[in-house]
């Protein structure tokens, strides 16, 4: 997706927010590279999209307090996590689901869902998530 179609969905309502500028994981980073990343990629998106960048969805649902705090020093307000084992569901611990694409649209009808289903879905998203290195999916090879 370009910056120009980003900015098209932006204009329709749609919200574009975080995922930190390089995708690594935030939990093996200085604080010092968190602050760039988190810093980096919210001035890029607010200077292409035209609109304020206030969410972060950490990569790989990874984050600890000292990330938390960065994020909310530099105007944040909300941060999410794939990984709903690490989810706390307060203002910077948001729990949400991916689509990933080995998913299905059954898959993602049981994601949305409640019960049973729903609950494998969070385990298989965690397992997704905790055998993730931080660089790349865990299944991927050179
Ligand atoms: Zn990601």
């Amino acid at each position: 997706m370009t910056f120009a179609e980003l900015r098209e969905v932006a204009s329709r309502g749609m919200s574009i927010q975080s995922h930190g500028h390089s995708h690594r994981d935030f939990t093996r980073m200085t604080t010092v590279e968190v602050r760039e990343e988190l810093s980096k990629s919210k001035s890029i998106l607010e200077d292409k999209i035209g609109k304020p960048v206030t969410e972060i969805c950490y990569p790989y649902g990874r984050f600890n307090s000292d990330i938390e705090e960065i994020a909310r020093e530099l105007g944040y307000t909300r941060g999410w996590s794939l990984n709903p084992a690490h989810a706390r569901n307060d203002a910077f611990t948001r729990g949400r689901w991916c689509v990933y694409s080995y998913d299905s649209p059954l898959s993602v009808r049981m994601k949305l869902g409640r019960g049973p289903f729903s609950r494998i879905e969070a385990i298989k998203q965690g397992i997704t998530n905790n055998l993730s290195r931080g660089e790349r999916f865990a299944f991927w090879t050179d």
